[in-house]
């Protein structure tokens, strides 16, 4: 028996230390919180993933009273992008989040299901997709999917 080791490089930042696009995207993902449909968890999410060709798309967590109905944010803003613009990689993607008194504090981590559908963009345009994590207290950046979701499952495996 052998240990598999995997480890994961996660860039911490302060907002003033990433360049003007990087702080756009976030403010973009800030922003987009307020366009969150909450009503249930009071956590509103946003996203906003910048694709190849230089456009920023946005969205939010969508809730519903049948709970498994609802979407998060990153997902719904992926199908979104793939859906408007569906030859055009995702080339960076940032998140924040708020509850009903203001910004979380740690970087807002996407859930399973998000990294999944983060990895599918991923491989359906070849191209890692950079993530911009907010906090309030500082940043996370991680290079591509594979740092938050190690041996994952795509369509390699079935072959
Ligand atoms: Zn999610």
């Amino acid at each position: 028996m052998k240990d598999l080791t995997i480890t994961a490089t996660i860039g911490v930042y302060q907002l003033n230390e990433l360049n003007t696009a990087d702080q756009e995207l976030l403010q973009a993902a800030i922003e987009a919180t307020n366009r969150s449909y909450a009503p249930y968890s009071k956590f509103s999410v946003g996203a906003a993933a910048l694709l190849a060709n230089g456009i920023v798309i946005t969205g939010t967590n969508q809730e519903n009273a049948a709970y498994p109905s609802g979407l998060c944010a990153e997902r719904t803003t992926l199908f979104y992008a793939n859906s408007q613009y569906p030859d055009q990689a995702v080339v960076t993607l940032a998140i924040a989040a708020r509850t009903e008194a203001d910004f979380i504090t740690v970087p807002i981590p996407p859930c399973g299901a998000c990294r999944q559908v983060i990895l599918e963009t991923e491989k359906r345009y070849n191209c890692p997709i950079r993530i911009l994590l907010y906090g309030k207290e500082c940043i996370y950046e991680v290079k591509g999917i594979g740092d938050l979701l190690p041996l994952s499952f795509d369509a390699s495996a079935m072959q």
